[in-house]
């Protein structure tokens, strides 16, 4: 069950030092490098949920500013909570839809984009809705700098095989592609769990990854 109401975290997040109002981005996109105060690389997450593993990962790599885009207060708040646990001045979070993810950076600000158990939309007809979509590529194909990577892990074997099939349509390729990334000991070498994969693959569900580039 996934809780859409926890009472006060609208509130809680329009107060968040951690949460970019989504509305400056608008009026801003390209100006990452201001919010963070310096000119690291961006990486981003986008529907990150709790936020385990972006959290996990600028922990791990100072050097670099990590956003995370989750559509929902309700899941958003735990991942302020975290920060609260543990600050990080390299992390930051847009409570946004990602379909407009183009509008809040700017043509190439971004140098990595994260993708992790992205809701499967099993319909045809919301298959636009999907974050690996042809659509969805678009929109990161103009903010992703030339030559960087996107990288995409599920477990849902249905969404996977959409996701490859939409590579070639959408002009991007594939470095990597495994549909068992825990079976594999270079792939995960330095892999870092997410909330969903940690649940997933306790079950015994493999876990699919791709690394994409254009
Ligand atoms: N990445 C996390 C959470 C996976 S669940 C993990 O691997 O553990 C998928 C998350 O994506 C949910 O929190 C959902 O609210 C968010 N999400 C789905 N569609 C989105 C969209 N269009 N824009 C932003 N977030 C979205």
């Amino acid at each position: 069950m996934r809780l859409r109401n926890v009472a006060g975290s609208r509130e809680a997040i329009a107060e968040s030092a951690y949460v970019v109002p989504e509305e400056v981005m608008f009026e801003k996109p390209g100006k990452w490098a201001e919010i963070f105060g310096n000119n690291n690389p961006i990486h981003i997450e986008i529907g990150m949920g709790k936020g385990q593993f972006i959290h996990a990962l600028a922990k791990k790599n100072p050097q670099i500013n990590y956003v995370g885009v989750e559509k929902y207060s309700s899941v958003l708040i735990r991942a302020i909570q975290k920060m609260e646990q543990e600050e990080l001045p390299n992390l930051k979070f847009l409570r946004m839809d990602a379909e407009d993810v183009d509008k809040v950076f700017g043509t190439g600000e971004v140098d990595k984009i994260y993708l992790n158990f992205s809701d499967p939309w099993p319909k045809d007809r919301h298959a636009k809705r999907r974050l690996p979509s042809r659509e969805f590529l678009a929109r990161y194909d103009k903010i992703l700098k030339k030559d960087c990577k996107l990288e995409f892990k599920t477990d849902n074997r249905d969404l996977f095989d959409f996701a490859v099939e939409e590579l070639e349509p959408a002009g991007w390729k594939a470095e990597v592609i495994t549909y068992d990334l825990h079976a594999d000991a270079k792939l995960v070498e330095g892999n870092i769990m997410t909330e969903y994969e940690e649940k997933f693959s306790s079950m015994g569900n493999p876990i699919c990854k791709y690394i994409i580039f254009r």
